[in-house]
């Protein structure tokens, strides 16, 4: 057994943990990264980055039907090598996984453990044979796919984000177990590569969404690339060599299943317990949003572990914030980011700011506009909803959802605008381009200004200097 006393402890060496990293080393370099798992990062290795890499594959490869439209000849006698596109997959990610290595990783060197850690005191843990005195701690451990404790005895066949990029060939046909925004561009995805798929989910909404209107029309859209049962719990059974699942009396006979109905907190192996603070039913410690801070202890928490907006720029946000307040006294508290949320299936499905349950009834206007003119004619997308929501009485944004070609972009406007705390004519006054897809935002906001309760006296979109 071998000690080490250190000022601060990172558990984890994901994007939160790395963030955090950057932070505690602007000011110490007495600081360990205790990690026992694969290293490069969640974000790099299985999650943002391979996933996209399969979007991008299966869109692309998907566009041929839309080419003899343009007079582009024979786009219908494309084929594609699965194992080739998968090898693609891999290749970018390991790119990806060696730039982290390269620039984060390895230059740790001997303040790098790896081994998993866990706490025998709040300033005391165990990592491997090794015991670390910490003064401030940081937990970033991350997640892990959730399967459902009945599905377990089918692992065989499941396939989960931890194995999916792995595949040098894919299954015929496949059930998609959960259709948040995971589910959803994976599916998909297999589905444009030429698998089977079936989408379930307990749910009867699909990527995050909750606004019904938009929700409909992506069930409708995402349903032209693969079936869909919703809003009741999948049962699965063997039938014979296959699988077949079952919801509300409809069934899909499968060779594979692709598990996406959450993630699970790495808590467990952490002993939590041994902090001397109550615990919530998950086993989540009490922390505070804004600093970061679990209970009163000196102990942080950011990214995927705290069970709070899983993505990726939210763990970056909260790694910084739990870095950055292990190196000081008292903690700060810092301001958190507009909510925003991008499924990239095809269309995006993109909410921001303010749920549609969190809007309440009271006093809000809706302006909405569909994607059926102007650019998205242009590129033969011309399918999508984007509705806007507002103060009635001050014209403040609240949020937006949308279904949407390239809503990645809008979304982003939106929530920038939102945290500014600005109002539907504030962003008329800004300049469109035409053609562009910008110009169906203007027309949500112009629809929003007009349900108002306020009038201007200036033409919409004018301010006197
Ligand atoms: C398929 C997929 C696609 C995604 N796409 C997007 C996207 O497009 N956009 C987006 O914003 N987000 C996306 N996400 C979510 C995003 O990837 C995560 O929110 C983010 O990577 C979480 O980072 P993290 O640092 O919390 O966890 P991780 O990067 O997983 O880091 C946790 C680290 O902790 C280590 N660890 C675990 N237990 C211990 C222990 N006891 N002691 C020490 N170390 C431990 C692990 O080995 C791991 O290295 C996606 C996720 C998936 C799965």
């Amino acid at each position: 057994m071998t000690h080490r006393d250190v000022g601060v402890a990172i558990l984890g060496a994901g994007t939160a943990g790395l963030h955090a990293l950057s932070e505690v080393r602007r000011e110490t370099d007495d600081f360990v990264v205790i990690d026992g798992g694969p290293l490069g990062t969640m974000c790099a290795r299985i999650g943002c980055m391979p996933s996209k890499v399969l979007v991008q594959v299966a869109d692309d490869f998907h566009r041929r039907h839309a080419l003899e439209e343009e007079g582009i000849a024979g786009g219908e006698g494309l084929a594609l090598d699965v194992g080739k596109a998968m090898g693609h997959v891999r290749a970018l990610r390991d790119r990806f996984v060696s730039a982290v290595m390269e620039n984060v990783i390895d230059p740790l060197a001997d303040k790098l453990i790896r081994d998993h850690a866990e706490f025998l005191e709040p300033d005391l843990l165990q990592a491997g044979d090794q015991r670390i005195r910490a003064r401030k701690v940081v937990i970033a451990t991350g997640s892990t796919p959730t399967i459902p404790r009945p599905w377990q005895r089918f692992q065989d066949r499941i396939l989960t984000t931890d194995t999916i990029f792995e595949q040098t060939e894919l299954p015929e046909k496949m059930a998609v177990l959960g259709l948040g925004a995971v589910g959803l561009e994976l599916g998909q995805a297999l589905s444009r590569m030429g698998v089977d798929v079936t989408g379930f989910d307990a749910l009867p909404r699909i990527g995050g969404l909750g606004d019904p209107e938009i929700n409909r029309l992506a069930v409708e859209l995402v349903s032209r690339d693969f079936t869909m049962h919703l809003g009741a719990a999948a049962e699965i059974e063997e039938d014979g060599r296959l699988l077949r699942v079952t919801a509300n009396g409809e069934s899909a006979i499968v060779d594979k299943l692709l598990v996406s109905v959450g993630r699970t907190p790495n808590l467990e192996h952490l002993k939590l317990d041994r902090l001397g603070i109550d615990l919530d039913d998950r086993g989540m410690p009490p922390f505070d949003r804004e600093t970061m801070q679990v209970a009163d202890l000196p102990i942080f928490i950011a990214g995927d572990v705290d069970g709070d907006r899983a993505v990726l720029h939210e763990a970056s946000h909260e790694g910084r914030v739990a870095g950055y307040n292990a190196v000081r006294e008292p903690p700060v508290r810092f301001r958190r980011r507009t909510r925003l949320g991008i499924a990239f299936c095809d269309p995006n499905i993109c909410t921001v700011g303010e749920t549609w349950d969190g809007l309440g009834d009271g006093n809000v206007a809706l302006g909405e506009a569909r994607f059926d003119s102007g650019r998205a004619l242009i590129m033969l997308r011309e399918e999508g909803l984007i509705r806007v929501y507002a103060d009635k009485c001050s014209g403040t944004l609240l949020g937006a959802a949308m279904v949407a070609p390239r809503g990645e972009h809008l979304a982003h406007l939106l929530a920038w605008s939102i945290q500014r705390r600005m109002t539907v004519w504030d962003l008329l006054e800004m300049p469109f381009y035409h053609p562009v897809i910008e110009e169906i935002l203007q027309g949500a906001l112009t629809d929003l200004a007009g349900k108002l309760e306020v009038e201007t006296d200036f033409p919409l979109g004018f301010a006197s200097v």
